[in-house]
């Protein structure tokens, strides 16, 4: 067993734990009950669960979803989101492995770049348990829990503001066209020529900040078109906060791309409802659900995504 793929197997089982985790909070978050007391009970016969019924996925496995007590089904919400948590973080971890091998073969990376992506590695891992759980809990319970929304977006924007410290001296700095009659620098440049309108850092932080506000603000006016035209709420502030919690972590670029994907995949499941009579036109649909899967599909892809979109576009 070589040490990376040591190292990944490490990630899905740690992996396996924040998915237990996160059952709890799923459970009980959005009934504004505390995750940590009091313990895990059978909601059934209201059994305390035993610790070797607790280990994720193997109990659910043995036990046969049924609780060991009064033989009440156990639902597969529980190893499902065990595993999802599980695969994020091995996925996460083969990313790490990989940048690790990378920069041991060639010397041409700055350890700075490496410290700076693992960061991003990091920040992809907390969003990814964070969406993964919003995600069943929109669906079950129609809520998204200021818990993860507004914590996600402080996390997310302080993982940027630490990664943006890490940019090497004049990497990304915003020059004015030095022909130009303005003089200026900013004083956190190191090169003063007087060109520097923003250093890399300070370029980074606060075009983070607007990304937060400006997806924010996109939705929350989407969301007021919507209910002025169909008389009813279809979005929510939740699916504000979301959003704003995509793009704190990921950019405005990423935020957009998981907001369309959320908008096609609500869409297209819409219409199949309808399509097998299952719904009508009144149904409410868990859009949060839809854009928290989008998310995930941005933190995968979204990077590159975006990038092709700019290149198309110039
Ligand atoms: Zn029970």
């Amino acid at each position: 067993m070589t040490v990376s793929s040591f190292f990944e197997l490490c990630g899905f089982l740690l992996g396996l734990l924040f998915g237990s985790f996160l059952n709890v909070c799923i459970s009980r978050l959005p009934a504004h009950e505390s995750v940590v007391h009091p313990r895990s009970r059978c909601p059934h016969c209201g059994h305390a669960i035993r610790w070797y019924d607790n280990i994720p996925l193997l109990s659910w496995l043995l036990l046969r979803a049924r609780c060991r007590d009064c033989k009440a089904r156990i639902s597969w919400r529980y190893p499902a989101v065990e595993l999802a948590v599980g695969l994020w973080f091995l996925l996460c971890a083969a990313r790490s492995a990989a940048l690790e091998r990378i920069y041991e073969g060639t010397s041409d990376l700055l350890p700075s770049y490496i410290y700076r992506t693992e960061i991003e590695i990091i920040a992809s891992l907390i969003l990814g348990f964070l969406l993964i759980g919003l995600m069943v809990m929109d669906w079950q319970t129609q809520r998204l829990p200021d818990a993860f929304t507004l914590t996600g977006i402080a996390v997310g924007f302080v993982l940027t503001c630490v990664q943006a410290f890490f940019l090497p001296p004049g990497e990304g700095d915003i020059k004015i066209d030095t022909t130009h009659q303005l003089r200026m620098s900013s004083p956190g440049s190191f090169a003063s020529q007087g060109n520097v309108f923003m250093t890399g850092t300070e370029a980074m932080i606060w075009g983070r900040i607007l990304a937060i506000c400006g997806a924010a603000l996109l939705l929350f006016t989407i969301s007021a078109i919507y209910k002025a035209l169909r008389k009813r709420e279809g979005m929510g502030m939740g699916d504000v906060k979301l959003l704003a919690m995509i793009a704190a972590f990921l950019g405005f670029g990423e935020s957009l791309f998981a907001l369309f994907i959320g908008v096609v995949t609500a869409a297209v499941y819409g219409i199949i409802l309808l399509a097998r009579r299952r719904a009508s036109s009144q149904t409410r649909l868990p859009f949060g659900s839809f854009l928290a899967a989008g998310g995930l599909f941005a933190a995968l892809f979204g990077s590159r995504i975006v990038d092709w979109y700019a290149n198309l576009l110039h």
